[in-house]
Parts: C-alpha cells; structure tokens; sequence
C-alpha cells in the first residue's frame, strides 16, 4: 500500500518532468497576468464579468429610454416616471430570465448528478474504469491513471465523478436565486445613471449631458469586461461606445418623430 502510493507519483512525474524539458517552459504562461487557476477565481471572474454585463444592459436599455422620451417631452416628471419605470421592468425582467436560465441549468446539473449516483451503486467497477479512462486521456500513465481513480473514488466517488466526467463541484452548484438578485442588481445600478443624467441637469443640457453620461458609463464597462475577458481594451471600447452612441442618436430621433406627430 505504502509501495503503490509513494511510487507512482515518484516515477512518472521525474521521467515526464526531465521530457517536457526546460521547467520553465511548464512555468512560462502561468506567472503571466492573472491566468483564472483554481476554479474560485474563475468562479468570481465569471460573477464579475455578468455584473458588468447587467450594468451595461441597464446603461443602455435605460439610457435609450429616456432619451427617446427626452426626444418628445420636456416635462422633468414624465422622464423620471419613464426612467424609473425602464428601471424596474428591466431589472425584474432580468431577474427573471437569470431565474429561468440558471435553474434550467441547475435541473440539468442534478439529473446528471441523480444518474452519476445511480450508476455508481450499481456498476462501481465499470465506473471505476471510466474515471482511470478519463484520466488516462488527460495524459497519466496507466497506473498513475488508476491509482488517481482508486484514491478519489475512496474519497469521495460522486464528487470525483462529478468533477472528471461532468465538471460540476458538488459544493458548488449553480443558485438560481442568487444569480437573480445579482443581475437585477447590477442591471439597477446601471440605469440609475441615466435616470439621474436626464432628471438632474436644467432642461437645455439634458439630453447631451445624459449622452455624455452615458458614453463615458459604457467606456468604463466596455474597459472592464475587456480586462476580465482579457480582449483588447481599446477595440472594446469603441465597439461599445459607437454602438451606444448609435443607440441613443437612433432613439433620440425616433421620440422626436413620435413626440412631433402625436403631440
Ligand atoms: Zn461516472
């Protein structure tokens, strides 16, 4: 027992050490930026990068929104009601798909886990060959392979399974409840800035100061989503900040339009 456990590791790890050359080849591209290693900060990158993404949404949705209005009324309470209004139903609105989509996902992840479960109660050797199989595709020896299924497997067999074949951490499934609230959160803060642009500044600046408020918002979340995605930070930006202003121009001219033919 003692024999196979200090062994393998021992062996193939020298040999495949001293082949795969220069270790620091092996080290090359991990100390370089902030490469998501352990699966926690990927996790919490993934969490950033949503809230961005709400934030932008509720920047643009919201801010389209009030500049169309502002297009056809000058009234401070109809833009704060409207704003307001655009706020709420977009954040319940996305709440309410992030609901939907995560517990879809999560009912997935449990069948899967349910029929992962079953399978090892009834066929436990035929399981344990599929996780050394994975293993051994992952680039272990045959006997490192099995060892590694045998350890884990004693461990905790649902937990090892779970992770090598389907990529799920038991302890860290998917909460639809918690997604909801953080994207109606961030969709929130958001479209607060607009609402506050449009409402808050004399009638005359209005609708470019909500322009430049908005333009300057999405630049910002453009930069930190292309950091997290780690894309180019300046293609990022124009893109989003072209697109928004081609957004706001449009709607702004469609509430004049309406404004003008129906008041
Ligand atoms: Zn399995």
């Amino acid at each position: 027992m003692t024999d196979t456990t200090a062994g393998p590791p021992a062996s193939p790890a020298a040999p495949h050490a001293d082949l795969s050359a220069p270790p620091a080849d092996v080290n090359a591209p991990h100390p370089d930026r902030t490469e998501p290693h352990d699966d926690r900060l990927a996790g919490r990158l993934n969490w950033l990068r949503a809230a961005v993404l709400g934030a932008n949404d509720g920047i643009v949705s919201v801010g389209g929104l009030v500049v169309g209005v502002a297009g056809a009324t000058a009234a401070r309470g109809t833009l704060l009601t409207a704003g307001v209004a655009g706020l709420v139903s977009g954040a319940v609105s996305m709440a309410l798909g992030e609901y939907v989509s995560v517990s879809s996902q999560r009912d997935t992840e449990r069948a899967a886990l349910e029929m992962e479960r079953r399978e090892l109660a009834e066929t436990p050797e035929e399981e344990l060959d599929e996780l050394t199989a994975i293993y051994l595709g992952r680039g272990l020896s045959p006997r490192t392979a099995r060892t590694v299924a045998e350890e884990l497997t004693a461990r905790d067999a649902l937990a090892a399974h779970a992770d090598a074949e389907l990529g799920i951490r038991l302890d860290d499934l998917t909460r639809p409840g918690q997604a909801a609230v953080a994207s109606a959160a961030s969709f929130t803060v958001g479209a607060l800035l607009p609402v506050l642009a449009v409402v808050l500044p004399p009638p005359a600046v209005r609708v470019p100061a909500t322009f430049v408020a908005v333009l300057i918002a999405l630049a910002l979340t453009g930069a930190t989503g292309a950091r997290l995605g780690r894309a180019r930070v300046s293609t990022a930006v124009a893109r989003v900040v072209i697109g928004g202003a081609i957004g706001l121009a449009v709607t702004y001219a469609i509430g004049r339009l309406v404004g003008t033919a129906t008041g």
